[in-house]
């Protein structure tokens, strides 16, 4: 894994089944290990270059993201997800395809390496590259010749592409505005909405009454954030957040940190407070960080003793500290609304390392400041 995250931009293209699978792409790219998706441009469509006369035309969408990984790893991420959309390489390089992935831009990396050359020639001289690229990154420097996106788009012009369709592919992270918009499609995660249609079915409702049409899509972006744990690592949370601070010995404690989760039992949520505190050995972290933290780890299918305990393995991973405190009090849905209905009663989970385990005047000292 490389030092720090870098920027990249991703060239998406599919013309087979291509309302389906550009989304399903963006959607898996979202989810993969160490890469955050910042932006995402519009879909615009053009004739396939090359192909066979009769060949569909393509849709294509450019990405930002960030990364950990290395320009080759990023590929061989981007390849298994070709993979899992059933992508299946052959010697033409103009067949139709249900999805292309490529790196266009890697930071500033300028490489050749077996044809493999980077920033992607077609980001300079093909408008179904270039027109979606400078729209998620119009300030971006080529850097070879020193243009931006912008300028590369302008000089190249349109060609034959034009946009077809926006759709909300707005994540967590990124600065899009609903707004910033124009038509708006249905299509985030075709295969989960289409489950949550199935569920509503089950249930004996009419998803296509007025106020359910949306629901399937408003679900699917709403369980992207609920469970955006599973794609975020602690490396890019932290973030250089982490101080030396040579003699700092005192308890250092951050409560009424909010949290909300979902059982995975029920999948259901549940939320409450969380107080976490560590005894530092030369190193601190910003406080904001460790709401983060906590985010990260309840932002998935959990059971609360779980969390608490992710919690503070992942503050002692991060500080080597002397000891870590987690207190979490937590309300669970699946308890509340159902079965028991014991709509008062609260979880307390708690998770003690290094000295506040071995040392009951630490630990005393702590639950003192927080109950
Ligand atoms: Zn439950």
């Amino acid at each position: 894994m490389r030092e720090g995250t870098a920027k990249a931009i991703v060239a998406l293209g599919s013309n087979i089944e291509r309302e389906r699978n550009l989304p399903e792409a963006i959607r898996l790219l979202r989810r993969a290990p160490h890469v955050t998706v910042e932006r995402v441009s519009r879909f615009y469509e053009s004739p396939s270059v090359g192909g066979p006369e009769d060949a569909p035309d393509f849709f294509n969408a450019a990405a930002l993201i960030c990364t950990e990984l290395d320009p080759i790893q990023l590929r061989r991420a981007l390849r298994h997800i070709e993979q899992e959309l059933g992508r299946e390489r052959t010697d033409d390089p103009n067949a139709p395809r249900t999805i292309d992935l490529d790196v266009a831009y890697f930071g500033e990396t300028e490489l050749d390496v077996n044809g493999w050359v980077l920033p992607d020639p077609l980001a300079g001289t093909a408008p179904h590259v270039a027109v979606p690229i400078a729209e998620v990154a119009p300030d971006w420097i080529h850097p070879t010749d020193g243009r931006t996106t912008k300028e590369i788009a302008e000089q190249i012009g349109p060609g034959e592409v034009r946009t077809v369709m926006a759709i909300h592919l707005s994540t967590p992270y990124s600065p899009r505005a609903p707004e910033d918009f124009d038509d708006v499609s249905d299509v985030y995660a075709p295969k989960f909405e289409s489950l949550v249609r199935e569920q509503l079915l089950e249930i004996g409702e009419d998803p296509d009454r007025e106020g359910l049409q949306r629901t399937p899509l408003r679900v699917a972006k709403a369980m992207d954030f609920l469970t955006s744990g599973y794609s975020t690592s602690l490396e890019e949370v932290v973030n250089n957040a982490v101080f030396d601070a040579e003699g700092a010995e005192e308890m250092v404690l951050v409560k009424d940190i909010e949290f909300y989760s979902m059982c995975e039992h029920h999948m259901l949520p549940f939320f409450g407070k969380a107080a976490v505190a560590y005894l530092p050995k030369g190193k601190i972290i910003g406080l904001s960080k460790v709401a983060r933290i906590v985010d990260v780890f309840a932002r998935r299918l959990q059971v609360q003793e779980r969390l608490t305990n992710q919690v503070g393995d992942a503050l002692t991973e991060i500080l080597d500290p002397h000891g870590v405190a987690v207190v979490m009090e937590g309300r669970h849905l699946c308890m509340m609304m159902r079965g028991v209905q014991k709509q008062e009663s609260a979880m307390i989970t708690s998770a003690m390392r290094g000295t506040f385990k071995e040392d009951p005047r630490t630990r005393n000292e702590f639950l003192d400041l927080v109950v």
